[in-house]
């Protein structure tokens, strides 16, 4: 083809070959059922892949299933249910495992920090009910849980993550602080010595941010009573969610 015929195709139609897209930006899919060498989409993702991707029998893509990833070939399609036949396995980079206790502030933003945080590779996030987390919204946190799920898996799915964050029920602060595990660090815009990136290591990390309205004095006394290590993010006063995403940043940046 003469670079002039090329030039008169409609730009559409460069866009329509999905065999060559997906050969390009092999697709990564979180399985929703698997077994054996067998996995499926069903649900938004069945219907994602076969009407707007328009799948096809016999095309390839990245199945994440369980803790693997494996290469799957499709064998049907439906409106409701692509299936694959798995093959051989794909190397998984292993993500230093980040668990993010995140005071409940005001959904959007919370969302938006979900997001974000799951795209940089954050292995949980635990919502914590803070001193100064709203009421209201402290009161309507476990029934977002799903919504959070969902957000979290689109992401994963987006920024083809092998895996997708665990999004733990909402627990008041103290749980938070006890039973986070690793090397425990708590985001306190107040610390003026220690930098975040300075006491980051290789290793499992639990990482608190608080809301609005930050810490009040005596959470922060409850970190340190647990042995939490205060950080800072630098001399602004961040929002939660910008520190949140951050904070995450910064720890993933000295993963393996
Ligand atoms: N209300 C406070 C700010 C709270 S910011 C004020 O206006 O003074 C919300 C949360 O983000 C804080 O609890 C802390 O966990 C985190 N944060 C914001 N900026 C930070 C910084 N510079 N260093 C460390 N943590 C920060």
């Amino acid at each position: 083809m003469s670079s002039t015929e090329r030039g008169s195709l409609p730009a559409l139609f460069l866009f329509d070959d999905s065999d060559k897209l997906s050969a390009m930006t092999r697709r990564r899919w979180i399985a929703d059922e698997y077994e054996g060498d067998g996995a499926a989409l069903t649900g938004q993702n069945a219907a994602h892949l076969a009407r707007v991707l328009r799948a096809r029998v016999g095309q390839e893509f990245d199945i994440a299933v369980g803790d693997r990833v494996r290469r799957g070939r499709i064998t049907s399609v439906a409106e409701d249910r692509v299936d694959f036949a798995l093959g051989e396995d794909l190397a998984i980079g292993e993500a230093q495992p980040i668990t993010l206790c995140l005071a409940v502030f005001k959904f959007d933003r919370f969302e938006w920090a979900v997001e974000k945080c799951t795209e940089i590779g954050v292995a949980k996030i635990v919502p914590v009910i803070a001193r100064r987390t709203e009421p209201h919204l402290a009161k309507a946190a476990t029934k977002r849980r799903e919504r959070w799920e969902k957000i979290a898996r689109e992401a994963a799915q987006q920024s083809r993550r092998s895996s997708v964050p665990e999004i733990a029920e909402p627990v008041k602060l103290k749980i938070g602080i006890a039973s986070s595990p690793g090397l425990r660090i708590v985001l306190a815009e107040n610390e003026r010595q220690v930098m975040l990136r300075d006491v980051v290591a290789p290793e499992p990390l639990a990482l608190a941010v608080g809301p609005e309205g930050g810490w009040t004095p005596e959470e922060l006394e409850e970190f340190d009573t647990q042995g939490w290590k205060r950080a800072s993010l630098g001399e602004t006063i961040l929002r939660a969610e910008t520190a949140a995403i951050a904070a995450v940043a910064v720890a993933t940046a000295f993963g393996e």
